[in-house]
């Protein structure tokens, strides 16, 4: 196993700008062959909240790089879900261990180190049973006990359900055609949820005998993976990977309305203006997909399920006055989100619509 993976000669640009981020913190143990990075983007609402990566990452500054990328998005996530949380995210390389406990358990002692500035929660690669393990180590995982995918789900319903209201002209989702773009955890729940909706819900995921199971459920037909770009629907829900919007991707597009959970959707923020350049609506992922951090609030503050559905409800409004703000400013609803999180911050926070 590497100890000093991706380390010996990184250039300019591989490295990670740490004036990018509060605190950019390296752990690392060597025994149990930990490699990992917290990034703390920005504290001014409040401990950064975001997930932990567990996944491969060609060097340690790959991962760096991430972790403050992820961290930044955190911070306009919670920002504009006007919870009382910063943004921050880390990443653990998964080099194989052999004792995959121990080293959340360590990873979790290095995180109780920064003392509740880092508030951890599952993410790709990690699970409720690591999280069980860092908060045994000391972290403050207190908020990691349930599957936010459910209440992510919710917010991207409300999120389509109020564009598809504000720019496509529609009463509501009966008959409107909805792609679903991988029915994981998020997509399944989202596609049922469409579906009882009345909307005419078509699923795709790389694994075809989930969509055709998910299909079957929702009455609805499989599009092949490879058929998602250019697919005949009004609305596309990427709950897969991230990155699915590129520039080159944009001219092939038939959708009029882009809304769903996946992080990193746009491959760049520039992406935006194409996409409303060519006609369609962009709902940012980090609006719509935030039910999970304002479940995990819920759960902290201790509100009941009613309570937490409630707030998770209220993602629609928000997107509805984002898209307002963004038409009246001529602008994308992604700048319009830039700027609301800006004005947050300066703010130091809004009013909690559910507190
Ligand atoms: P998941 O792993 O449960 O589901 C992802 C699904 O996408 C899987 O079924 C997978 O087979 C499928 N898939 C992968 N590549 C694909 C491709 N190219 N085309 C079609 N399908 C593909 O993940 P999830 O928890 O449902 O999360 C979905 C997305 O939402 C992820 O990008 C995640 O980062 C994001 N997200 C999730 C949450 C949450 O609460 N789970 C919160 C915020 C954001």
């Amino acid at each position: 196993m590497s100890t000093t993976l991706g380390l010996a000669s990184p250039t300019a640009t591989e490295l990670p700008d740490p004036t990018q981020s509060e605190q950019l913190v390296f752990c690392s143990d060597p025994e149990l062959g930990l490699q990992a990075v917290i990034a703390v983007d920005d504290t001014t609402l409040g401990p950064g909240l975001g997930g932990v990566r567990f996944r491969p990452y060609p060097t340690l500054w790959d991962g760096a790089r991430e972790a403050q990328r992820l961290a930044r998005a955190m911070t306009a996530k919670n920002a504009l879900a006007g919870l009382p949380y910063g943004g921050a995210k880390s990443v653990i390389l998964d080099l194989a261990p052999r004792d995959r406990d121990g080293l959340m358990r360590r990873f979790g002692e290095f995180v109780a180190r920064l003392g509740g500035t880092y508030l951890p929660g599952v993410d790709m690669g990690t699970t409720a049973t690591d999280l069980a393990l860092m908060g045994a180590a000391g972290a403050d995982a207190t908020c990691s006990t349930e599957d936010p995918s459910p209440w992510t789900a919710r917010g991207v319903f409300a999120s389509i359900k109020a564009s598809a209201v504000h720019g496509l002209g529609a009463s509501d989702l009966t008959g409107v055609r909805v792609l679903v773009q991988g029915v994981g955890h998020v997509g399944h729940s989202l596609a049922t949820q469409l579906a009882a909706a009345g909307a005419l819900v078509s699923v795709s995921d790389v694994d075809l005998d989930r969509a055709r199971v998910v299909a079957d459920e929702v009455g609805g037909a499989v599009v092949a993976p490879d058929q998602v770009i250019g697919a005949d629907v009004d609305i596309w829900a990427p709950c897969a990977t991230a990155k699915v919007v590129t520039s080159e991707v944009v001219d092939r597009l038939r959708c009029r309305l882009i809304a769903g959970a996946a992080n990193d959707t746009l491959s760049e923020e520039s992406v935006a203006d194409e996409l409303q350049a060519a006609g369609i609506l962009y709902v940012p992922d980090f609006v719509a997909n935030a039910g999970g951090v304002i479940h995990i609030h819920g759960l902290r503050v201790g509100w009941d399920h009613d309570r937490i559905g409630q707030a998770v409800d209220a993602i629609g409004d928000r997107v509805e006055s984002l898209l307002t703000e963004a038409e009246g400013a001529h602008t994308t609803a992604l700048a319009a989100a830039d700027l609301q999180r800006d004005r947050i911050l300066a703010a130091g926070g809004v009013q909690l619509q559910a507190s």
